[in-house]
This record gives C-alpha cells, sequence and structure tokens, in this order.
C-alpha cells in the first residue's frame, strides 16, 4: 500500500476497506508495528487512562515502538487519573502530553457561564476535547485509540483503521475486537498499574462533573453522562472514509 508522505497519507475509502480486510482479526501487536513502520513518530497514541490505554502504553513498551503519548487535560479529571499519568510515565519512562483546552475553567465560565456541562454538555466538550484534539492532530498523520467495539452502540461500528475527517488524519483502532475481559486479564498478568476508581464501581472515567458509578450488570459506559442522551464526547465520531 502506497502511504508515502507525499500523499499526505489521505486514504480513500477502497485503501481503507483494503487495510481493514487485511488486518482482520490480526494480533494488535502486529498492528502497532506495521503503523509504527508506516507512519513513524508522526503517528500519536491518544488515551484517557482506562484499561485500553493501559494496555496500549504497555504493548508499546513492549515492542520498543517510541510512539508519543497524549491525553485531553480538560482540567476536569479525578486526582487518581493524574496520579495514574504519572505511574506510567515512571513505569514506561516516557513523557504524556497533555493536550489542554485554549479557556481555563474561569474563563470558559466567564464566557459561556458557569458549569456549562450542566446546560451543554456538547459545547463544553467540544471546547475542552474536541477543539484541542483538532489543533493537536493538526501536524500529525495518524493516532491510536483504545475503543473496542463492545464498548457501545457507536463505537461497534468502529473500524480498524478509519479515515478522521475532522481531523484529516488517519484513526487506528487495534482493540476493535478486544473483549474488556481480555484487557484487564492482561493488567492482572503484567501488574499493570491502573486507576483504583475502577475497584470502585467506575467501569468507565472521563471528567469528574461527567462521570457516575454504575450498577451491577449496566454497561461499561453507563456511567458516563449517566442523566444524558450523550455517550459520546465527539472525539470517536462514526467512522468517515474518503471517497
Ligand atoms: S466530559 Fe463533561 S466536563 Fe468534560 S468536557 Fe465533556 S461536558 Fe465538559
Amino acid at each position: 500500500m502506497d502511504l508515502t508522505p507525499d500523499s499526505n497519507y489521505k486514504l480513500t475509502t477502497q485503501q481503507l476497506q483494503r487495510l481493514n480486510d487485511r488486518f482482520a482479526l490480526i494480533h494488535p501487536d502486529y498492528i502497532l508495528r506495521w503503523a509504527f513502520r508506516e507512519f513513524g513518530t508522526g503517528m500519536v497514541l491518544g488515551t484517557g487512562f482506562g484499561p485500553s490505554g493501559v494496555f496500549l502504553i504497555h504493548r508499546l513498551s513492549t515492542l520498543g515502538l517510541p510512539t508519543p503519548v497524549f491525553f485531553l487535560d480538560t482540567h476536569l479529571l479525578f486526582d487518581e487519573t493524574h496520579v495514574l499519568k504519572d505511574e506510567l510515565e515512571e513505569r514506561y519512562d516516557i513523557q504524556i502530553e497533555a493536550v489542554p483546552p485554549s479557556l481555563g475553567l474561569d474563563e470558559q465560565a466567564a464566557e459561556h457561564g458557569p458549569e456549562l456541562w450542566k446546560r451543554d454538555p456538547d459545547k463544553c466538550c467540544h471546547l475542552r476535547k474536541v477543539l484541542p484534539l483538532q489543533n493537536y492532530l493538526s501536524d500529525k498523520t495518524a493516532w491510536i485509540s483504545g475503543i473496542r467495539r463492545s464498548q457501545g452502540d457507536v463505537r461497534a461500528s468502529a473500524d480498524m483503521f478509519e479515515w478522521d475527517e475532522k481531523n484529516g488524519v488517519v484513526k487506528i483502532n487495534p482493540l476493535i475486537h478486544i473483549s474488556a475481559e481480555r484487557v484487564w486479564s492482561d493488567i492482572k498478568k503484567h501488574n499493570l498499574p491502573y486507576n483504583p476508581l475502577h475497584d470502585d464501581g467506575y467501569p468507565s472515567i472521563g471528567c469528574i462533573p461527567c462521570t457516575s458509578k454504575v450498577k451491577f450488570g449496566e454497561p461499561e459506559r453507563a456511567g458516563r453522562w449517566k442523566e444524558l442522551d450523550k455517550t459520546e464526547c465527539g472525539i470517536h465520531l462514526p467512522k468517515h472514509g474518503m471517497s
């Protein structure tokens, strides 16, 4: 497949289909190695420090791939999430880049009113996650995410390779076929650090105001924007292809 820098890495629907056929059901390690050969350090890993992100950071380190890692620092993350970030940096001898929004919390409150997440969570996510991601990825060629198809309706249709139209980069989801049980099994097997809130009823953890505990048997992401008709922040919306 021709993915030379001159092509700007823009992938057509047909190219994506060929990649997805070629890599269907392939082990994530193989995909990460192949992607690093193609995209080098223009490819980055985005994580919210959930189990899948920890799993991917561990795999990249085990494979010896120096893929930069970043997270969207909304300034509304749990202390436990920041502690986990520090633990991962120390264990893997890496620096995880914080990507902040352009507005501090006070500035956002002054411009858009207090607690925007209660009144207009889509706008809040746009300002604190979607725009910063767009800005950060503007000089990148590809980004890796840890989304899995079993995480819910929107993610159920994710492909391994997608064209992220909004950000103008290739999006790679190497874990789409991996179950939560498999991720946790590796975390336990290798004694990887993880967010202790997972043991306290929070299977999915994001910003403090929009994260709740779930009841036994509820879906993995049921505690995100719990009382709202919202399941995603907008950075993992349905896939796009260029025709
Ligand atoms: S998850 Fe909640 S607090 Fe965080 S950016 Fe989105 S709406 Fe704002």
